[in-house]
């Protein structure tokens, strides 16, 4: 049986990789730089960057992303991280979105001015922090993710690692997320952004019940952070991204819908459902050939396409309708839970 073989039980993957130290070190150079010329320009915001970074306790932070690593059979040493110095407060030209992964420089990019803008408006110190927070942990679920490069073609690749996607030769995985930069195409983009979610969720959650943050005279509980992520999210951030909250939204709801069916159908808890989903986050860099099959035999012929294509929220809403999640056949939940039965087993084994 096929399924008895997935690759879950061979040497596990995980981890940041293919990626070179020299093309890390001039990056992160480069990065360093620019970051020096923002700070002439904005003081106020980069120190308030800082002083909240100073106030994570990044080593806590660590433990609680290696053990959902561990969980999905990837060793301690294997998973990527960044500390605070990889963190760079950068002008416009340099960051598109308030935060941003640059897996070349293991790296976190925040937007200046687009901080600037949040601390310039009417809200609160506190409401400000917990949006920082949301992005520090979502992109540190990108980070923890298995992150693979692979040069397809060597001249083109070596030009195009310092420009970031710019060239052909190169393809980019990080968790179910796939950008093949020769022909442009990307698969998973929004589903790996709501696993992503799920996982980053999780993370601060526990984080600030074990370590509440202490700012501006406020408290940053685990409840309120767990709110601000269900629902404060797109209005407390810049309004020129808000807009696109909305897919992100539509693939989170379409994450959560896809594993409260298979936990349904196969009589598993929903959270072990979940647990699947991103334990192949952490461990393959691409949907592995058992869960597509799985998962196209438990929603369609031709779903998992379909939700690689998915990007906006219509498409989401299309697919939702084309695919009513019926039930299973008993032969396909036994095959199913052998499947999660791995997870399960490695959850046991790892606890
Ligand atoms: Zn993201």
């Amino acid at each position: 049986m096929k399924f008895e073989q997935t690759p879950r039980r061979e040497a596990p993957k995980g981890g940041r990789e293919g990626f070179d130290a020299d093309t890390e070190n001039k990056r992160v150079a480069f990065l360093e730089d620019a970051a020096k010329k923002y700070l002439e320009e904005d003081v106020v915001t980069v120190e308030w960057v800082e002083n909240i970074l100073e106030k994570v306790d990044f080593k806590e932070v660590r433990n609680i992303f290696a053990e959902h690593a561990r969980h999905a059979g990837v060793p301690d040493e294997k998973l990527n991280f960044v500390w605070p110095d990889r963190f760079f407060v950068l002008s416009d030209e340099h960051a598109s979105s308030t935060f941003l992964y640059d897996p070349f420089a293991n790296a976190v990019v925040i937007s200046g001015s687009l901080f600037r803008s949040q601390l310039e408006s009417k809200q609160d110190d506190e409401n400000i922090a917990q949006y920082f927070l949301f992005g520090l942990f979502h992109e540190l679920a990108h980070i923890t993710a298995e992150n693979r490069l692979q040069i397809t073609d060597e001249k083109q690749g070596e030009h195009s690692k310092m420009l970031n996607y710019a060239d052909v030769g190169i393809i980019c995985r990080s968790g179910f997320n796939k950008i093949n930069v020769s022909d442009r195409a990307a698969s998973f983009v929004m589903f790996e952004e709501a696993i992503t979610q799920a996982v980053a969720t999780e993370v601060g959650r526990e984080y600030l019940r074990r370590r509440p943050l202490d700012v501006f005279d406020n408290r940053i509980s685990s409840t309120k952070y767990d709110e601000f992520c269900k629902s404060g999210v797109e209005r407390k951030m810049p309004r020129v991204l808000a807009g696109q909250m909305r897919h992100f939204r539509a693939a989170q709801g379409f994450f959560e819908r896809l594993s409260e069916h298979v936990a349904k159908e196969c009589g598993v808890p929903k959270d072990i459902a979940n647990r699947a989903f991103i334990a192949a986050h952490y461990s393959g860099s691409d949907l592995t050939p058992e869960l597509r099959e799985l998962i196209d035999g438990i929603v369609g012929q031709g779903f998992i396409e379909r939700l690689a294509g998915a990007q906006t929220k219509s498409d989401f809403e299309h697919i939702a309708r084309t695919y009513k999640f019926a039930p299973i056949s008993d032969s396909m939940s036994k095959k199913v839970l052998r499947f999660f039965g791995f997870a399960l087993e490695s959850n046991e084994k790892n606890r």
